[in-house]
């Protein structure tokens, strides 16, 4: 079958490609990586900023898009896209562990993972202490101690989520302040189980099967020393992931260079969500983004051009 376009990604940019498509009467295909949790959005336990949705968790968030998306008849298929073959030429082939999908067009969706630390044990104990999502693992340590590396937003919301659940929560950044809002910032200053170590690099884990503890360095200190901790989370930021699109369009830093009409360098590949170079990075932006490259890509199957 030729598709008119394969979505890569079902994270709200993706589902809301989508949901455009369908109502555009397009034969549309949506490839999901089949291990992802669906979103970005679904690490967080509170998303206050989406109209019509005050106060709910991101994985409700991202469960009604998704449900949206299912009902009216958008056909999410749990393949990882593995390569796009032939991207530019006018018929794309979308490689997937066990297919080859045939399309016109592309919208990559796919936008962005946590970004690593690279302190020595990071990715050995991942899953045995070591977390990137503290709303997917934070209940594992209820009445512990626990780290949150970073000083932004995530970290911080990461350190007030975590202070519910465990005794005692380090916040552990690099520089001598924090870079969260300042909402955040006035609300961990306030909570007594949070302790905010400033100027404090990470360097290693201690432990044996699981984390045990990290090995710090403060400021000035010549040796580091020893912070027991059963945990740690990092939340240090994201990093697009781009590298499947990486020689074939146009990119700034790791971001897919688009303006906001989403077309790429590549006639017929669109880019829509945190892929893309842009200013904001948030669920309303991935959504207006979902349908903007679909607006591109029906002009593209009709005239060739996309604008
Ligand atoms: C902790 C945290 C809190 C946040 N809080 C807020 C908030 O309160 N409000 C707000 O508006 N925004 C918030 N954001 C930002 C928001 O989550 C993102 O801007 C939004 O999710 C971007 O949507 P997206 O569809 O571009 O990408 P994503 O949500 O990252 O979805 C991308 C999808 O593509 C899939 N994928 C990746 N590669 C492939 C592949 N090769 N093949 C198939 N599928 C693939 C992934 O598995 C995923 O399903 C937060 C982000 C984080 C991390």
């Amino acid at each position: 079958m030729l598709y008119d376009v394969i979505i890569i990604g079902a994270g709200p940019a993706g589902l809301t490609a989508g949901i455009y498509a369908k109502r555009a009467c397009l034969n549309v295909l949506l490839l999901q990586d089949k291990y992802s949790i669906g979103s970005q959005i679904c690490n967080t336990y509170e998303v206050c900023n989406y109209p019509g949705f005050n106060n709910v968790s991101g994985q409700e968030l991202y469960d009604s898009m998704r449900r949206h998306a299912m009902e009216i008849g958008v056909t999410i298929v749990s393949e990882k896209a593995e390569d796009i073959i032939d991207y530019n030429l006018p018929i794309k082939k979308v490689k997937t562990k066990d297919n080859i999908y045939e399309t016109r067009s592309i919208v990559y969706a796919a936008g962005a993972s946590p970004k690593k630390y690279g302190f020595e044990g990071e990715d050995h104990y991942v899953g045995n202490g070591v977390s990137y999502c503290a709303t997917c693992d934070g209940s594992f340590y209820k009445d512990k101690v626990v780290g949150v590396i970073g000083g932004g937003d995530v970290a911080v919301e990461d350190a007030i989520f975590m202070s519910r659940i465990a005794k005692h929560v380090y916040l552990i950044m690099r520089r001598n302040e924090m870079r969260a809002t300042k909402i955040l910032q006035e609300e961990v200053k306030k909570l007594t189980n949070v302790e905010i170590l400033y100027e404090v690099q990470v360097e290693s884990i201690i432990g044996d099967l699981k984390v045990e503890g990290a090995l710090i360095r403060r400021k000035g200190d010549v040796i580091p020393s020893e912070l027991t901790l059963d945990g740690i989370f990092v939340g240090i930021g994201i990093a697009p992931d781009t590298a499947l699109l990486k020689g074939k369009v146009e990119m700034d830093n790791d971001y897919i260079v688009a303006s906001e009409n989403c077309i790429t360098s590549t006639p017929g590949i669109f880019v829509a969500g945190d892929a893309r170079r842009k200013a904001l990075r948030q669920v309303i932006t991935a959504c207006a983004d979902g349908a903007n490259a679909i607006t591109s890509v029906q002009r593209y199957l009709t005239s060739g051009t996309g604008t």
